[in-house]
């Protein structure tokens, strides 16, 4: 019997020692949880040091900070240029179609989306194209046969 009463002291103690693991690990986990929070915390009041330095120093900077502001100002710059090119492509060149609202080039006859045509006043066209599909769904069936009917048609009498 000391057998089985040296068993269940065995799994016991691997059951205390899974335990303790799963609450290492889940230390392990908030630990690093805390590290990442705080590393968040220093990197953001290094951005904000840099920008009251920036702001307080925009010409007095010393001359440690040269690159790092140069390049700064050069960054910002192609922001602007970006967001001006950005508003240009979107304010002119493009329209937006009637029919589907997709944006297309200014100079574009038709919609590359849904085809309507974006010249002309659209509400026309629109009509028009809904009701010639249901003319050729019915026709579909005799072109099977007729084929052979529509050959007469050419011939003079
Ligand atoms: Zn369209």
């Amino acid at each position: 019997m000391a057998f089985f009463e040296d068993l269940g002291r065995t799994l016991s103690e691997i059951g205390q020692t899974a335990a303790t693991k799963t609450k290492e690990m889940s230390d392990n986990i908030k630990t690093n949880n805390q590290i990442n929070a705080e590393e968040k915390n220093i990197n953001t009041l290094y951005t904000q040091i840099g920008s009251l330095y920036v702001s307080l120093h925009p010409n007095d900077y010393e001359p440690d900070f040269e690159k790092l502001i140069t390049d700064l100002n050069n960054a910002k710059q192609r922001v602007e240029l970006l967001k001006a090119r950005s508003n240009t492509e979107s304010n002119t060149g493009f329209c937006f179609c009637t029919n589907c609202g997709t944006k297309v080039s200014a100079d574009a006859a038709f919609c590359p989306s849904c085809g309507t045509s974006l010249q002309a006043p659209a509400q026309q066209p629109a009509q028009e194209q809904t009701q010639p599909v249901q003319e050729q769904a019915q026709p579909a069936q005799e072109q099977a046969q007729p084929v052979q009917e529509q050959a007469p048609a050419n011939t003079p009498e």
